[in-house]
């Protein structure tokens, strides 16, 4: 994907500002607290509608601001005149309005305008990916599967529904029977989340053991997936179906007592280890903050690797100041491995030149102060 356009209105301290992006990319560098972030939190937003940090919307609108507007300009194809896409989103905080739209239609769901632009970003905060809990790993299988996997984002909000309502049976302290008369639609939904996740994990675990090895230029590692519910040797979905109604049963008169649903992939989370004698150490328990960082941009790597298989699009790379907290051999290496992988554009920010090494000096350097973009 190739951004060549944006323009952005009141998005944060971005002002108004209409950009033409090199057909390579571009390195934004500026001082903390200019708005390189919000840079990448603008572009990226046209991605899943809603900001990577965790913002609300109305915490994206510049201050003293009604609307924020930001419009994308795109092509899919490897030539300029390849498959042209235009989205553009925008909020108003008044009314709480979100007004999302593609190619000037406005979709009938927001949900249908999502990945448009097959964007990947990569930030200081995915190291929580390694560091975090479980639920900041559900949380990004379920965005990278939201995005890539048809069916997956109905599977889990139907699973989020009737888990909810089955908690809440539990929280009133209803019967067995009425507490399992969720059972059957929970695990339907369920199984299909558990599959999609699972499924990912198992195809990207050799690709993440190979960028992690690359990167680092060192030492393999893996990714599993653990599942709450004992899964045993299922295989197809409804077996998984069938293990997950089984683990709900069993577990029914320990959700009874404690109020809340015990087993189901709300409570599932993916190992990371580094391979090594027995099983390998945890990278959550024992990485350093470079090992750490290494396997969260593994994880990235993968995820653009899976847009490149189902999109059969090249991502656009966001990096937000990612060379951080790498030693320079590790930075080298990242910036190399994101030119063989045929990445699209590349738009990184760096608080200094000289964080933006080696080849990438072929990137274009645009710096950004006061949220004033200049080229
Ligand atoms: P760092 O190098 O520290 O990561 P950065 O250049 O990435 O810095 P950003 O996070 O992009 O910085 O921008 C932070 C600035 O944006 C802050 O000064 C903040 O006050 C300002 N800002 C955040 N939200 C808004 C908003 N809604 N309206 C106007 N300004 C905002
Ligand atoms: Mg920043």
């Amino acid at each position: 994907m190739r951004l060549s356009r944006l323009a952005l209105r009141h998005f944060r301290n971005l002002g108004s500002q209409e950009l033409e992006l090199p057909a390579e990319g571009v390195a934004l560098i500026g001082d903390n607290a200019q708005g390189k972030s919000n840079f990448l939190e603008a572009i990226y937003y046209l991605e899943t509608f809603r900001s990577f940090r965790g913002a609300r919307d109305e915490q994206l609108v510049g201050f003293g601001e009604d609307v924020f507007r930001v419009v994308g300009d795109g092509s899919c194809g490897a030539d300029e005149v390849g498959d042209r896409v235009q989205v553009a989103a925008a909020f108003e905080r008044r009314g709480k309005r979100k007004k999302i739209s593609v190619d000037g239609n406005e979709p009938e769901r927001i949900g249908d305008a999502l990945g448009r632009l097959s964007a990947v970003i990569f930030s200081p905060a995915d190291v929580e990916l390694v560091s975090g809990g479980p639920k900041d790993r559900r949380r990004f299988l379920d965005i990278v599967l939201s995005l890539n996997e048809p069916g997956y984002v109905s599977a889990l909000q139907d699973y989020k529904r009737i888990l909810a309502r089955r908690n809440a049976s539990l929280k009133e302290g209803h019967s067995a029977s009425v507490v399992t008369a969720w059972d059957d639609g929970l695990a339907r939904a369920g199984a299909q989340v558990i599959g999609g996740r699972r499924t990912w994990i198992q195809g990207g675990s050799d690709s993440f053991g190979d960028y992690y090895a690359r990167v680092s230029n060192d030492a393999r590692a893996r990714m599993t997936y653990r599942s709450s519910v004992d899964l045993g040797g299922a295989k197809t979905a409804e077996e998984i179906q069938t293990a997950f109604h089984k683990a709900l049963s069993e577990s029914t008169g320990k959700d009874r007592r404690l109020g809340t649903t015990t087993v189901g992939p709300h409570r599932d989370d993916v190992l990371l280890r580094l391979d090594g004698p027995r099983d390998g150490l945890d990278l959550r328990d024992y990485g350093s903050g470079g090992q750490r960082r290494t396997a969260a941009l593994a994880l990235r790597l993968v995820e653009a690797r899976t847009i490149r298989e189902r999109r059969g699009a090249m991502p656009l790379m966001l990096l937000d100041d990612v060379f951080a907290e790498l030693d320079g051999g590790r930075s080298e290496r990242v910036l190399e491995l994101m030119e063989a992988e045929e990445t699209g554009q590349v738009v990184l920010t760096a608080p200094r030149e000289s964080d933006v090494r080696v080849k990438k000096d072929a990137l274009a350097r645009w710096h950004i102060s006061a949220g004033v973009i200049s080229s």
